[in-house]
């Protein structure tokens, strides 16, 4: 079975002081998860579990990156009516995001790239990436959306849900930290409809009653495995090519110039 490997260590939370020496990391990404629940067969850090593996899987290829610890607790609030799940409010997450930006500037890293596999921290990150950008000069990037982004990937080749604690969610865990995972219990449950007109911002007791949805049982450590290569191969070239081009933004993002 495919495992995540642990080679090179490239979280700041596992790393000595001996990194301070290096002139080799000039940027940082930023996982952001949640503690909510999900189901019965996924942890309640799936969310976090999935932004540090995708992080370090980024900063593995780069070789000019330090993962920072991730924030464990996001915005949850429309997962609140499901047992233990814990929620920060937007503003606080914004806060929270801007304090260790500053904390990155005063050392003198400027890059920083913002990881989210949760849908309620994107609005609030995003939020502090444009006031550290206005106001601080920062660069900073967000990924999010990283089901949609497999799904568009690999679609071709594998059936990838978008669900909370589905196929796709499982498979990252299976591959990412199968101990957490119990795929006795995985079940098939019916798939959200996402793509309606206008986003109703409520909690999702209505939407998916038993607070998880998506066919768990299809779920692979395989899949696991191909999900975060393919995401690797999509964004770390790109991630290059803004070091190539000092980080600003220009017609060679539209493809004008070539
Ligand atoms: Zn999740």
């Amino acid at each position: 079975m495919p495992e995540r490997p642990s080679e090179p260590e490239v979280r700041l939370g596992y790393l000595t002081g001996e990194i301070m020496d290096s002139e080799s990391y000039d940027k940082a990404f930023l996982p952001i998860g949640a503690t909510e629940y999900h189901g019965p067969h996924l942890p309640y850090g799936t969310d976090t579990i999935t932004a540090e593996t995708i992080a370090e899987a980024f900063a593995r290829e780069l070789g000019n990156a330090i993962v920072l610890p991730p924030i464990a607790v996001g915005v949850s609030h429309h997962h609140l009516p499901w047992k233990w799940t814990l929620s920060l409010r937007p503003d606080t997450l914004m806060l929270v995001i801007k304090d260790i930006a500053e904390s990155l500037l005063h050392h003198g890293i400027s890059k920083l790239v913002i990881v989210s596999a949760h849908d309620g921290n994107p609005a609030p990150a995003e939020a502090a990436a444009r006031i550290l950008s206005q106001e601080r000069d920062m660069k900073v990037a967000i990924f999010r959306g990283w089901q949609g982004t497999a799904a568009r990937l690999l679609a071709s080749d594998w059936e990838i849900d978008g669900d909370h604690a589905g196929q796709s969610e499982l498979s990252v865990i299976l591959y990412a930290a199968p101990e957490t995972a119990n795929t006795e219990a995985a079940t098939a449950q019916p798939i959200q409809f996402t793509d309606l007109p206008i986003e109703l911002i409520d909690t999702f007791d209505g939407t998916v009653p038993l607070g998880y949805s998506g066919d768990a049982t299809r779920a692979s450590a395989e899949e696991g495995e191909a999900v975060i290569g393919a995401l690797v191969a999509h964004v770390v070239p790109y991630i290059r090519e803004l070091d190539a081009r000092g980080w600003k933004r220009g017609t060679w993002m539209s493809r004008i110039e070539s």
